[in-house]
């Protein structure tokens, strides 16, 4: 069985053993956005996603991801789920797409509970969307989950994001700390699209202990890889920084530092015209002091990739203008902005580069100091060798997927 690494695991348990719970008046929160959901050329999309209370992600819970913090609160009855959402839906008359979903996974029963899921399905039915969206692990879906579902929507086009973050297996276990397999995640398209519907990768730019370099290598063959393995769409997420996660540990102490926006930029660029017509962003806007947050107890930002305040909105307004549905000159364009800020993100690049070594070799270094500070060095003593050599042995040296 595929497994996230057993030290990163202990490291997320013992963060999230103190973070404090949701605060008990957080009953849902509604992020509106332009974006498109087809490849290009296609429609400029509103899209409004209602993000619900619920008992959080199972994954979270065991450890897994580095960069998330979504698991802060009580179970959550169908009542409570069906009366939060209908009073979100009632704000609005006219919904072009919706999104419906707990900060997990909507079909794990154990967060979402069956009842309250159909009942959210029957609502969205209800309502004039063209689209209905959804976040799911790709193990809680099966094929009789995606046909009932696309029946209950009655007509309404069906997109549901699988988190899938890196394609590299070795970066996934290791970096971003996620057991999700390579045959699970094609099991789930396969099924999504075999019923009409249109399963969307959501994909990481920035996992820890990569150089900046590496992240966009590895994030530009992880899209490659998830649009010759079935995904009708990618939302390419630059990692923002969470409190009460490893990665904000992490970051505290220099050895994490979020991906410039000039990152992202080199990312759609290298990509190329073709495949980034398939290539939709999110959260590459996000700032600690940004009013329209969606404010959780549980989920503060700390830092979040930007460029320097020169050229900020510039570089934020076109990359609006390209996840709205613009083509690829908008890249290509950004590419060229002649901002002192950009000439500093290449050299930083590039010295990072040279400086950096092999990246199992800085994995163990950063292992060493999570094992020692973090979590006392007992366990880590006795559990070293262990984790050392299925660094050693899994890795190939390479970033991208096979
Ligand atoms: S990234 Fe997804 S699977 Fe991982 S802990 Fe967060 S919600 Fe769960
Ligand atoms: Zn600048």
């Amino acid at each position: 069985m595929f497994q996230a690494n057993s030290l990163v695991r202990k490291a997320n348990i013992s963060i999230r053993a103190r973070r404090p719970r949701e605060q008990d008046g957080w009953r849902y929160a509604v992020r509106r956005q332009q974006v498109t959901m087809d490849p290009r050329p296609s429609a400029e999309r509103t899209l409004t996603f209602v993000y619900f209370r619920s008992f959080g992600c199972r994954f979270d819970r065991a450890g897994e991801c580095t960069m998330c913090n979504y698991a802060a609160a009580e179970r959550v009855d169908t009542e409570s789920v069906v009366s939060s959402v209908r009073e979100a839906l009632a704000k609005q008359d006219h919904y072009d797409a919706l999104g419906i979903s707990p900060f997990g996974n909507m079909f794990d029963v154990s967060e979402v509970p069956a009842e309250a899921r159909d009942a959210i399905f029957d609502m969205a039915a209800g309502t004039d969307a063209g689209i209905f969206s959804c976040e799911s692990r790709p193990e809680t879906l099966s094929g009789a989950l995606i046909e009932e579902t696309v029946g209950r929507l009655k007509g309404k086009r069906l997109f549901i994001n699988l988190g899938l973050e890196s394609a590299n297996p070795w970066v996934q276990a290791h970096c971003v700390g996620k057991s999700l397999s390579a045959e699970s995640y094609r099991a789930a398209t396969a099924a999504l699209r075999e019923h009409g519907a249109f399963p969307v990768s959501n994909i990481l730019l920035g996992a820890p202990f990569l150089t900046e370099e590496e992240a966009i290598e590895s994030t530009v063959g992880t899209i490659r890889w998830a649009l010759a393995n079935g995904s009708h769409l990618c939302v390419l997420f630059p990692s923002n920084v969470k409190g009460w996660t490893l990665q904000e540990w992490l970051w505290e102490r220099d050895i994490y530092r979020v991906p410039s926006l000039w990152s992202l930029v080199e990312t759609l660029r290298r990509l190329g015209p073709d495949a980034t017509r398939s290539v939709a962003l999110s959260w590459y806007s996000a700032s600690p002091t940004d009013p329209h947050r969606l404010n959780q107890v549980s989920d503060p930002l700390r830092a979040a990739p930007t460029t320097c305040p020169r050229c900020r909105e510039t570089v934020i307004k076109n990359l609006d203008a390209f996840n709205a549905g613009a083509g690829f000159g908008v890249i290509t364009g950004l590419s060229e902005v002649d901002c002192l800020c950009r000439a500093e993100w290449q050299r930083r690049v590039a010295a990072q580069t040279a400086e950096a070594g092999s990246l199992d070799a800085r994995v163990l270094r950063a292992y060493d100091r999570i094992g020692t500070e973090l979590l006392g060095g007992q366990w880590w003593d006795g559990n070293r060798d262990k984790v050392r050599s299925e660094l050693e042995v899994s890795y190939d040296g390479s970033v991208v997927p096979a």
